[in-house]
């Protein structure tokens, strides 16, 4: 397993995360989310061992992870790491660079997890193509490839699908993860996208002001949202009182009810619309499945 003890970490003065600990269970997927800047990417690498901690210890399987000062040579045989800026050999071929972490021992044996591994990436078709003519999205998938080549045990992904589009987004991740999961990879995920953590994840820690705000089941964050900020992870979402966060989704519109509102704007959203609405001089957000005409008064209902 890996165990995060109470990391303190800076690059210059200012802790950039402090009172860092949380521990993965080997085969577990963990997702850390937070804003751009809370230090997500800062956190894989020091999982990586790329810099040296102020305080703390990270333990894999009770190998102590250690930086520069103390490892010449940063990283670790059973962990690989997709930064969010992947270098790969841009003059050789897709296949070349999934093959080139692979032993030539055996050719055939070779060849063949190649191919394995570019059906889970789903870049079969363009095996033979030299990565310098691949587009942004294409050459992360080349890098995960390369990253899961040889079976790591721990991998770490900084917003592993950012440069991926949308057709292509939702299966190559359920491809990825169940990859991972079949192989008992322990899988680490730095994200801003809630839909690379919610179907996935085991457990997700959330990173807010340097520290780590929360650490629960993607299940309990949803279904109880403490701050607003894990709220909006997840989606539109108002402050009401008496009720606290409430989602668009668990505010329906009644015939009769106290909570009076008077609708602003309709926004398409394909199989709902969202209303946006004024209550008592407060915006609100609420799911509804026709358009709603602006001005026209409705009465709300809110089920938690
Ligand atoms: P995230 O990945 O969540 O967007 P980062 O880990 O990249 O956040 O950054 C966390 C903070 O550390 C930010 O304030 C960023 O400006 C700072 N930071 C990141 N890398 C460096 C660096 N190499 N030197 C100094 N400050 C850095
Ligand atoms: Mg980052």
């Amino acid at each position: 397993m890996l165990e995060v003890k109470n990391i303190l970490f800076s690059y210059n003065k200012a802790p950039v995360l402090k009172n860092i600990s949380f521990s993965v269970n080997t085969g577990d997927h963990l997702s850390i989310i937070g804003e751009s800047g809370s230090g997500k990417s800062t956190l894989l690498k020091l999982l990586y061992g790329e810099f040296d901690l102020n305080e703390g210890a990270i333990f894999w399987n009770g190998t102590q992870i250690l930086g520069p000062a103390y490892n010449l040579v940063v990283g670790y045989d059973f962990m690989k790491y997709v930064a969010q800026e992947f270098d790969l050999m841009p003059y050789t071929t897709v296949a070349e660079n999934i093959g080139n972490f692979l032993s030539n021992f055996y050719p055939e044996e070779k060849q063949a997890r190649i191919n394995e591994l570019l059906e889970v990436v789903e870049l079969t078709h363009l095996a033979k193509t030299k990565v310098k003519l691949l587009s942004g999205g294409q050459k992360q998938r080349v890098a995960l490839a390369r990253a899961i080549a040889k079976q790591p045990e721990i991998i770490l992904l900084d917003e592993p699908f950012s440069h991926i589009d949308n057709f292509k987004k939702q299966s190559l991740r359920r491809s990825l993860f169940k990859y991972l999961k079949e192989k008992h990879i322990t899988c680490i995920v730095a994200t801003h996208d809630k839909d690379d953590a919610i179907s996935y994840a085991d457990n997700m820690i959330v990173l807010h002001d340097n520290e780590i705000i929360a650490n629960n089941t993607p299940q309990q964050l949803f279904d109880n949202p403490k701050t607003p900020l894990i709220a909006s992870f997840f989606g539109e979402f108002n402050t009401i009182e008496p009720y606290g966060i409430v989602y668009a989704h668990q505010i329906k519109v009644v015939e009769k009810s106290n909570l009076k509102a008077t609708v602003k704007r309709a926004y398409y959203k394909g199989h709902y619309y969202l209303i946006e609405a004024d209550l008592k001089g407060e915006t609100v957000f609420f799911e509804h499945d026709s358009e709603l005409e602006e001005e026209v008064q409705v009465s709300l209902s809110v089920t938690k």
